[in-house]
């Protein structure tokens, strides 16, 4: 099976998130965006091209809209720059895109095709395969489960969100008291069923905000106790890539 991970819009924090994968072995995928997300501190251009040594940097829109909702010529334009942009900072050819918020529709999609992009990550979560390699899902995300705090509220959003599926899967109700127990049984389930790939993503600022950075390397560690699992970029669950 092959393990692969996304981290979205260019932290600061993914370069320790960076060095954390590296010691598992594990090359990921960032997906970057220049423009500052939620007043946090983000990657500089130098550090852009460190992590572009030794992972893979894929593209993320210049300022985060949502691709869906603003003019078309103007979503083309976000795509087509956010390519170039990415391959001036990295130094590399960049062939994976990612949509804000994860919103496209057929008309976006299509502007990521002409823009030379081989694929691209959509936030739906809990598949293990997919078809259409400009719309690629993801299997779990990776945040605090089953609750998440916002503004000064936990809210059980994330469980709502995820129950219908996760029940679906027979996962017991004893491994849904946190992120972590509830992403080993799912691995194992897609696993268990030679499922191709699995794909867990997030953002580096969240594990920083809610102290998850023991989560994510006791995951890794599980991961890597499986036999025939191979860590690879997002790239390379596309078929087309060279
Ligand atoms: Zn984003």
């Amino acid at each position: 099976m092959l393990f692969t991970t996304s981290w979205d819009d260019g932290y600061a924090s993914d370069m320790r998130l960076a060095d954390l994968l590296m010691e598992h072995e594990c090359t990921g995928t960032f997906y970057i965006c220049p423009k500052p997300q939620y007043g946090k501190e983000m990657l500089s251009k130098h550090a852009i091209g460190l992590l572009a040594q030794r992972h893979e940097i894929g593209a993320h829109t210049l300022t985060h809209p949502d691709l869906t909702r603003i003019p078309i010529e103007l979503a083309q334009e976000e795509i087509q720059r956010s390519k170039i942009w990415v391959e001036t900072v990295s130094q590399k050819p960049c062939t994976m895109f990612c949509y804000p918020y994860g919103a496209y529709n057929e008309h976006v999609k299509n502007f990521v095709k002409e823009a030379g992009f081989f694929g691209a990550r959509i936030t739906e979560n809990f598949h293990c395969s997919g078809n259409d390699p400009f719309a690629l899902p993801a299997s779990i995300q990776f945040y605090p489960f089953p609750l998440r705090r916002i503004f000064n509220r936990r809210c059980i959003g994330p469980l709502q969100k995820s129950w219908k599926p996760l029940r679906s899967l027979g996962i017991p109700l004893t491994s849904l008291r946190a992120w972590l127990p509830m992403a080993k049984v799912v691995f194992q389930k897609m696993y268990e069923s030679e499922e191709p790939w699995f794909h867990l993503w997030g953002h580096s600022q969240e594990i920083d905000r809610y102290g998850m950075w023991s989560d994510l390397e006791k995951f890794l560690k599980f991961v890597k106790g499986f036999e025939n699992t191979k860590c690879v970029p997002n790239s390379s669950l596309i078929p087309t890539t060279p």
